[in-house]
């Protein structure tokens, strides 16, 4: 048995759909712990590209459950969408569950996003913090505070009416809200047709750990997002860490074997805040033409730069990553060098490696400092087929010394590498020998 949490070790949209995709072929549950509708994970199948957005990417997979968990903040109307939509393309082969714990995410949220962000921006310009106006955090908010509704309340018409009134006495900044008798139905009537998928989740997930079987945790968002660690105040409202994700499932800390990071070969970030190898000019902009950057759920155009080691080693002590997944290196085919950031010089002149400032504004001023390493080819079809037959030998030997630098810096092995979008372009490293620590240079070279 495996409990594994893949985890965003960046900015988020590292590929975790696609690395949890390929994980889940032998996992019996894959558990989505956080986040809502604002998360898209995209993966590619031999029948089509699609983007999950609230369902665990077990449920694509005959035999496998996909969890929607106790720590997500779901919106049901698009919840149902998404199942129809998969339904119709004949792509729902394994099972749906949803935490009957999970907050529902109300239209008045997704209005209350919108009003805060501009309220912000109203005041200070620079104060706006860029969300994805889908209601996430206020969602959050209600639940730390105690306002909010949860998935088991859309049964217990007497209670979720009270709890309809309270909220909407408490939202009275707010215009445009549905008449409170209309949500009330809309809300019971989707309800009763989810109600199926609707259950306690923890003993389902408690009893595949008593039989010893595979679990896969599926994190949103991504570490350097997450309320308290990651870039305050530009972050997520939750906690899109490791321990977020056992939080988010209700599986003990006890149980967790692996902690897998998964990070493009470069650094991309949505919405506004700190972002220190950001690149405004012409890199940032192949970077971002190139690896396709547009946010699968919101069609934003994503800010590029280089990979980051600095905020990588943060991110891996942070959730005590196990192994890195690094993808898209695709991308990068073709340039002569690749810079790697690999410290920061801070305003007051110190240096910083694997720490990040707690102010958002020192960040802003951090300068990184990059070590230059020499690029690869592009990747050709025919790159890509001797990779699938002959394994990560087949990598060009130069990406492989820059995923070997990665190891020796950062200090934790590379096991997965994504070369390209597809569900089988994703090629797993073979251990280097016992104990599997980073590989020195030489073992690695040619
Ligand atoms: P997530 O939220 O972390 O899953 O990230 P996204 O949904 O934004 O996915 C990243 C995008 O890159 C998607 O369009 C993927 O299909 C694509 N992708 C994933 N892995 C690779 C890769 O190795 N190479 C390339 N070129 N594209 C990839």
């Amino acid at each position: 048995m495996t409990v594994r949490v893949v985890i965003g070790a960046q900015f988020g949209d590292e590929a975790k759909g696609k690395i949890t995709d390929y994980l889940a072929s032998d996992a019996r549950y894959v558990v989505r712990t956080g986040g809502g509708p604002n998360a898209g994970h995209s993966i590619h199948l031999p029948e089509g590209q699609l983007v999950l957005h609230q369902l665990a990417c077990g449920v694509l997979r005959k035999g496998c459950v996909g969890v929607s968990g106790p720590g997500m903040v779901i919106q049901p109307f698009a919840l149902e969408n998404e199942m129809q939509d998969l339904e119709r393309r004949g792509l729902l082969r394994g099972e749906v569950v949803l935490s009957d714990r999970a907050h529902v995410l109300l239209p008045l949220h997704e209005i209350e996003d919108g009003w805060e962000d501009d309220l912000r921006a109203r005041k200070n310009p620079n104060a706006r913090l860029g969300t994805t106006r889908r209601g996430i955090g206020p969602a959050y908010a209600d639940r730390v505070a105690r306002w909010g509704i949860r998935l088991t309340d859309l049964s217990r018409p007497a209670l979720l009416r009270e709890r309809l009134e309270l909220l909407y006495a408490k939202k009275t900044q707010l215009t445009g809200l549905p008449p409170l008798d209309e949500l009330m139905a809309r809300l019971t009537e989707v309800g009763e047709r989810l109600a199926p998928f609707i259950r306690p989740t923890e003993p389902l997930l408690w009893g595949a750990l008593e039989r010893g079987e595979n679990l896969l945790l599926e994190g949103a968002q991504s570490a350097l997002l997450d309320v308290d660690f990651g870039t305050y105040p530009y972050v997520t409202s939750s906690h899109p860490t490791s321990a977020g994700a056992l939080v988010g499932s209700g599986i003990p800390p006890t149980e967790l074997d692996e902690v897998i990071g998964v990070a493009k070969a470069y650094t991309t970030r949505v919405g506004e805040g700190p972002f220190p190898t950001e690149d405004s000019g012409p890199s940032g902009e192949f970077l971002r033409r190139v690896g396709g950057e547009r946010g699968a759920t919101t069609g934003r155009e994503r800010r590029c730069g280089w990979l980051d080691l600095v905020l990588l080693r943060y991110a891996t002590r942070l959730n005590g990553i196990t192994s890195l997944a690094i993808t898209k290196v695709d991308v990068l085919g073709g340039l002569e060098e690749v810079p790697v950031c690999v410290q920061y010089v801070l305003p007051d002149g110190s240096t910083a490696r694997d720490v990040l400032p707690s102010q958002a504004e020192d960040l802003v001023k951090a300068q990184p400092v990059y070590e230059r390493l020499a690029g690869w080819p592009e990747f050709h079809e025919r790159t890509k087929e001797r990779v699938r037959r002959e394994g990560g030998r087949a990598l060009p030997a130069t990406l492989r010394r820059y995923l070997a630098r990665i190891e020796e810096e950062v200090g934790v092995p590379i096991e997965l590498v994504g070369y390209g979008p597809a569900r089988d372009e994703t090629v797993r490293l073979e251990p280097q020998g016992p104990g599997r620590g980073a590989p020195s240079l030489e073992a690695w070279s040619g």
